[in-house]
């Protein structure tokens, strides 16, 4: 059922790599749809040329889960045609002690645990999809500023000086998102007191296809592997994401590259021999946030609007997209029993699919992110025979990893 009053059925605010996305999932249905985005993101230019040895700093580690709803959207094979990196290992150790953990894809009967992919390879991917989507009106550069919610639709103001209604809006526009503050949805927030560094790297030897993450007392650093397509040797990348208290990472981010070079290898325990080269670093405060409600009136939050987590178990867009993909799969429902996108039953039912599952994911970094920085004697004890047990007893690891995986959720999530 269609909202008349409305000039859109449904808008969606954050064209971002979860929004993006949701345009995609509701593609063929039979609605007035609007993306909108303060970014003009490219579909055309291959962000950066398959052989080339230039990389983008951002990356998602991406859960067969992800990668299945890529692969339904018709994503997933320019993501592959481009380049990505899935990886069969993880390997998680503690710089204090003794434990250890691996995770193996072979352990538990799959291809891989996951795949690295550069964030602007997924949105060109997303954005060439997004030009088979014929219900759709694609409104960039346009940043909203202003919202009012009355009872049929939402009226959005842009800073260009448009306006319009919406019967449903879907907010998808990041960590900061305005249409959350606009709307005053109440979150639980605190800060992680870390700032995230990323950078490329160049190693002396391959890395196997496999994750690093040592945990280092201030926080943890990880070596994910990235694929170059060169001949002679494609396994010689990794990009980098070193989380540390601001102090720290500042003086990660100034020190001259020799010697951020030497201290990466160090921190790493020259496990990929030496660091060869590093690009330019970058950083990204890290934030914990959750939305108390997703939804209020006829606005619904979707992915980082909703959610932020720490990115040490690279969970972050995972879960946004399981958020686009139950939402998609509510308001089919829905429609095809008659009801309005916004319709509170349908609405309801996709809050209570996600909010659950996104909140035990929250804890469960927040629980490791506590454990490893905790420096008494009896809990760094606990902490390493806990991970050194764990890898032990593979029931409860390979439970862990399907978890991590997106492999064991019900049916329509
Ligand atoms: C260092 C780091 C490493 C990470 N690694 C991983 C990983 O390995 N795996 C993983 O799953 N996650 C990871 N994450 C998290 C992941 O990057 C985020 O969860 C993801 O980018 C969120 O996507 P999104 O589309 O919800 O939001 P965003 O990517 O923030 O997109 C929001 C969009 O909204 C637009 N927008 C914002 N405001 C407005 C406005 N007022 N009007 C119009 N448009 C607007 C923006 O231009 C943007 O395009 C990592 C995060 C960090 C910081």
């Amino acid at each position: 059922m269609k909202t008349d009053a409305a000039d859109f059925d449904i808008v969606i605010v954050g064209g971002g790599m979860v929004g993006a996305s949701m345009a995609c999932l509701l593609g063929s249905l039979d609605l007035r749809i609007a993306l909108i985005d303060r970014t003009q993101y490219d579909s055309t230019q291959l962000p950066f040329a398959q052989d080339s040895l230039k990389f983008d700093a951002r990356v998602s580690a991406l859960t067969p889960a992800s990668q299945k709803i890529f692969s339904e959207i018709g994503a997933w094979e320019a993501i592959n045609a481009m380049r990505c990196c899935p990886y069969q290992d993880i390997e998680v150790w503690d710089a204090d002690g003794t434990g250890r953990i691996h995770f193996s894809a072979a352990e538990i009967n799959q291809q891989s645990l996951g795949t690295i992919v550069e964030n602007s390879i997924i949105n060109t991917a997303l954005y060439a999809a997004l030009e088979k989507v014929s219900n759709l009106k694609l409104m960039a550069p346009a940043t909203i500023k202003d919202l009012s919610v009355n009872n049929a639709s939402t009226i959005l103001e842009t800073e260009e000086g448009q306006q319009f209604a919406a019967g449903l809006v879907i907010a998808a526009d990041g960590a900061n998102s305005r249409i959350r503050e606009l709307a005053g949805f109440k979150t639980r927030e605190w800060d992680y007191n870390h700032l995230a560094l990323v950078t490329t790297v160049r190693t002396e030897l391959p890395h196997k296809q496999t994750a690093l993450q040592r945990f280092i007392d201030t926080g943890p650093l990880a070596f994910l592997p990235l694929a170059s397509k060169r001949e002679d040797d494609d396994q010689d990348y990794c990009s980098i994401v070193w989380s540390d208290v601001p102090d720290r990472a500042q003086q990660l981010l100034e020190m001259p590259d020799d010697q951020f070079r030497h201290e990466l290898a160090t921190n790493i325990e020259n496990k990929l021999g030496t660091i060869e080269w590093v690009d330019k670093r970058y950083s990204f405060p890290l934030r914990q946030r959750h939305a108390l409600d997703y939804v209020q009136d006829n606005i619904v939050l979707i992915g980082d609007a909703a959610h932020t987590i720490h990115p040490l178990a690279g969970q972050g867009v995972n879960l946004g997209l399981l958020d686009a993909a139950a939402l998609a799969a509510e308001l089919v429902r829905g429609l095809e029993a008659g009801r309005s996108p916004a319709d509170p039953t349908v609405l309801g039912r996709y809050q209570r699919k996600r909010i659950g599952h996104n909140l035990g994911m929250m804890w469960l970094m927040e629980g490791f992110k506590h454990l490893f920085a905790e420096q008494a004697l009896p809990v760094r004890w606990l902490r390493n025979v806990g991970m050194s047990g764990v890898d032990n007893i593979s029931m409860i690891k390979n439970h862990l990893a399907r978890k991590a995986m997106g492999l064991d959720l019900p049916r329509n999530n």
